[in-house]
């Protein structure tokens, strides 16, 4: 597609009150496109001021209007607004593909992704209502309500703009919350789209409002702001934990979305073949930067050679290249500082004493000069205690490691501050039953690849989040519980 026919020509706006803005202060920021390292657009960067204008629009809109319509109303416009998205589709692919660096065959398969989330949860949030309790004093009726918050302020990172936006949107908007939306400052133009996408659907103005700019100001003022009740917050685990302080203040609800380092883990019996397309796949998709990846590679050690030929096989076949062609499997990483990071802990790894091996040569390769391109690199000769087995890198890199039996694993897997997502391999239904109960991991998947769903309960253990997302529990903590005694006398 030509981006002439689907950017757009002037600041990408901030969307406050129902309408297309700039900020108070006409300041902006220009977004890059990865493959290139090249201006892409420039978009309207807010400030405190444009911030408390779209919090009060949001509060606005849920006093005057959107915590009093039916469950059925609200379902009503969350499948006006999936259609309005489904009309874009192909221009938010494309968005993404240039925004994100993600290969086009991919950002169009999640469109589709994305609005069954939608279907789901206008669907299943209309049954969601309070308990009548059989209490143990007759002369009362004892029952819950369950109500919205008010105001959530709804933070995004910049792997999955679109798609974690709406999985954090909907469960939000379908409680009867209204929402601030603050879009990653690298990543923000399909959320700019999806404004457009909501002044279409005919949402009352207010209920969504979606802000733009660094996190220090605009997500720092958004967290703080005293109308604000609740932080749905998606991002790396430091930023996480300085939002949950801010919010400890007003002791603000917040559901937390941080970082990870899983374990693939596989065990002597299993089918290597679908281990190793697990492992590819976490490498490849999204060029790494995923949350759930696995970058522990675990194998047991009577298969560890036979695992590592396969994957080192795999890796060399891996279609590295600009990501608008068709047949491109792994595009660039989002941005030059991301670049810089994942080859600085490559080379803080080979310090430590890891050996990196570097799977496709990319020197030669022209058309991905400019661009913010890492090959594939499998980290072999490392051991659970390095920095760079135990930190998130967020890229195209893994290490490989081997154990011995079932409590050597679980022992290398839990040693972790993380505890985001893992999978397991074995043919063997107690061993994978043990390893189930064995794990401290808030997403487990065995014998086949983590997959975030919008219809299950995603979300980390330990350092990589507080609260679920997505599933019915992600519209129940969109929701505060109330008890009320009625008297019958
Ligand atoms: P980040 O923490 O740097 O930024 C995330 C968002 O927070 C951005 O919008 C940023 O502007 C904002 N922000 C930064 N400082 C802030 C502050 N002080 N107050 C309020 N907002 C602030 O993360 P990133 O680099 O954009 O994303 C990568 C990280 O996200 C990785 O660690 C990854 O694991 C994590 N992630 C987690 C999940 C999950 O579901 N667990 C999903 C995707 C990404």
């Amino acid at each position: 597609m030509n981006p002439e026919s689907v950017l757009r020509r002037e600041t990408y706006p901030l969307l406050i009150n129902g309408e297309e803005r700039l900020s108070a202060t006409r300041a902006s920021f220009s977004v890059i496109n990865p493959s290139y390292g090249t201006h892409l657009a420039h978009v309207a960067e807010a400030d405190v001021s444009d911030v408390d204008a779209a919090v009060q629009a949001a509060q606005h809109a849920f006093d005057t209007y959107w915590s009093r319509t039916s469950g059925r109303e609200r379902s009503r416009l969350l499948r006006k607004l999936a259609d309005a998205l489904d009309r874009r589709r192909e221009q938010l692919a494309w968005l993404e593909t240039w925004n994100v660096g993600r290969p086009i065959t991919l950002t169009r398969a999640a469109m589709q992704t994305m609005l069954d989330g939608i279907d789901y949860v206008a669907g299943v949030s209309q049954g969601i209502g309070g308990q009548t309790l059989n209490v143990a004093d007759t002369s009362v009726v004892n029952f819950t309500l369950r109500e919205p918050f008010g105001v959530v302020g709804l933070i995004l990172p910049w792997n999955y703009p679109l798609t974690l936006t709406i999985s954090k949107l909907m469960p939000v908007l379908a409680a009867g919350n209204t929402a601030v939306i603050k879009a990653s400052e690298i990543t923000p133009l399909s959320s700019v789209e999806l404004g457009a996408a909501v002044l279409e659907a005919g949402f009352p103005p207010g209920v969504i409002n979606i802000v733009h700019g660094p996190g220090a100001t605009v997500g720092q003022a958004l967290v703080e702001h005293p109308l604000v009740e609740r932080i749905s917050f998606t991002g790396g685990t430091i930023t996480g934990k300085a939002i949950y302080r801010s919010a400890a203040d007003r002791i603000k609800r917040v559901t937390l979305e941080l970082g990870g380092k899983s374990p693939l883990i596989v065990f002597a019996d299993a089918d290597i073949d679908a281990a190793v397309s697990v492992a590819l796949q976490d490498i490849t998709k999204n060029t790494g930067q995923i949350c759930v990846a696995c970058t522990r590679l675990l194998v047991e050690t009577p298969i560890v050679d036979v695992f590592t030929e396969k994957l080192r096989d795999a890796y060399r076949k891996i279609r590295v290249g600009l990501p608008e062609h068709e047949d491109t499997e792994m595009g660039p990483v989002v941005s030059r500082a991301q670049y810089e990071r994942v080859n600085r802990c490559i080379a803080n790894g080979q310090e430590e004493g890891a050996t990196a091996e570097v799977m496709i040569d990319l020197s030669g390769r022209d058309e991905l000069r400019n661009g913010f391109f890492v090959p594939p690199v499998l980290l072999t000769g490392t051991n659970n205690k390095m920095t760079v087995v135990q930190d998130e890198i967020f890229g195209p890199v893994q290490a490989l490691m081997s154990f011995t039996g079932e409590d050597e694993a679980a022992r290398i897997a839990n040693d972790s501050r993380y505890g985001l997502a893992g999978v397991v391999y074995t043919r063997d239904a107690g061993r994978a039953m043990r390893m189930c109960k064995a794990l401290k991991i808030g997403n487990l998947a065995i014998n086949n690849p983590i997959k975030a769903t919008v219809d299950a309960p995603f979300g980390g253990y330990k350092e990589s989040g507080l609260g679920k997302e997505r599933g019915i529990d992600a519209i129940l903590e969109n929701t505060q519980v109330k008890n009320v005694r009625f008297s019958m006398r």
